[in-house]
């Protein structure tokens, strides 16, 4: 075995500081026959992975490769699933906007537009107020998604659990919970009963690679001489042939990347040599949402999805059942529809819960006349927001005389 400068355990960075610089490099591999030239922007290769058919058969886990992206192992059927409870009544109950509001939500739209005009808003006339409802729907489904890949990392001695403690679990019979329902969250488990030890593949268990810039040689070409030891230098209105300050004449420089080793720590072992390989599983907790909107005005649908709304209807449960008796039937089909796709959608993943809800805004479609011409404006949401597109003073008081 080739000796190494540092002994297990003694790590350093990847191409960092290791031992005091040295004249005579202790890379013993290929080297190119000249120096390469200087780089301080060399930059370390992206190390190997080793080939599948060197790591150890798991049952259960057959084929698996080191893509922790690889495609998900679908989870087992359900066996006892709760059946979902009808939903509950909703609640619908929608105050109207007077005159007097609509007239002050108005004028504080336009207060917080400098460039409006306030004489529309404050002189309108009100030829009618109609007020209605727009539902947010929003379903919920919380879901496990699981994918396994092969992992390794330095082997400095920590504990080894493998296959002499008995057959690994299955990817999902793996207990583990979230640390909250309803939001994202990746983890990452060391399947038991699955770690080994095995040499390092990048480094062929030396410890160090061929340095990446010096390519082993512990020396660079001088950058400042070109290698040729000298410089051309004005003075005194000559050109004087002196020796390069920076290599004192050498045309090579000693590598700032390997300190002259001509080697550099393996990126993969940390200099360990040897690596602990493991099955590694991803979990990864997500909740998919999905909405919709039921609006009949003209006000854009989705400004209802950001407005204060009053809760109508709210359900939550292992798998919940479309609403079938909410008073607006489009609320119903749309919630059908989308339990409906939530139900199919996500066949490599464990459906952990759902929920879903109604949230009613107020919306109130209000049509005016000011100066001979006739208009519209909607106040919606408790907070009386408006949408007024065509209001008719949007630019200053100056250009819309002229
Ligand atoms: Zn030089
Ligand atoms: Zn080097
Ligand atoms: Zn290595």
């Amino acid at each position: 075995m080739a000796t190494q400068p540092l002994v297990q355990g003694q790590q350093t960075g990847y191409g960092g500081a290791q031992t005091a610089p040295v004249e005579t490099p202790s890379f013993q591999g290929d080297v190119p026959g000249e120096d390469a030239a200087e780089n301080p922007n060399a930059s370390a290769p992206q190390p190997s992975a080793p080939s599948v058919d060197k790591m150890d058969a798991v049952a259960g886990y057959e084929g698996i490769g080191f893509d922790a992206n690889a495609p998900l192992a679908p989870p087992p059927p359900y066996s006892a699933v709760e059946a979902p409870k009808p939903a509950p009544e909703a609640n619908v109950n929608i105050p109207k906007v007077t005159e007097d509001q609509a007239r002050q939500a108005l004028l504080d739209h336009v207060a917080q537009h400098c460039c409006y005009g306030k004489k529309p808003a404050r002189d309108l006339v009100f030829n009618s107020i109609a007020p209605s409802s727009a539902f947010h729907y929003t379903l919920e489904t919380f879901a496990e998604g699981r994918g396994t890949s092969w992992a390794m990392e330095p082997y400095t001695g920590q504990p080894i659990d493998g296959p002499m403690n008995g057959p690994p679990p299955r990817p999902w019979d793996i207990q583990a919970q979230p640390l909250g329902l309803f939001q994202d969250e990746v983890r990452y488990i060391e399947v038991p009963h699955t770690a080994s030890v095995k040499p390092c593949h990048n480094c062929f268990a030396t410890g160090c690679i061929r340095c990446y810039h010096c390519f082993g040689r512990g020396r660079v070409r001088c950058s400042s001489c070109g290698g040729t030891g000298h410089n051309w230098v004005h003075r005194d209105g000559h050109r004087h042939h002196e020796r390069c300050t920076w290599c004192f004449g050498s045309g090579r420089k000693r590598c700032s990347t390997c300190h002259g080793h001509g080697q550099v720590g393996c990126p993969v072992c940390h200099r360990a040599t040897q690596l602990k390989c493991y099955i590694k599983l991803t979990i990864t907790w997500k909740n998919h949402k999905a909405d919709h909107v039921v609006e009949r005005t003209s006000l854009p649908p989705e400004l209802i999805t950001q407005a204060q709304g009053q809760m109508a209807f709210k359900d939550d449960q292992f798998r919940v059942a479309p609403i079938m008796n909410f008073p607006d039937q489009a609320v119903n089909e749309a919630s059908q529809q989308l339990v409906a796709n939530h139900g199919s959608a996500f066949a490599h993943e464990r459906i952990l819960r759902q929920r879903h809800q109604v949230r009613i805004v107020p919306v109130s479609d209000v049509a005016y006349a000011w100066n001979g011409q006739t208009g519209r404006f909607w106040v919606y949401g408790y907070e009386h927001a408006v949408h007024a597109p065509d209001y008719p003073q949007k630019c200053c008081w100056g250009c819309s005389i002229l």
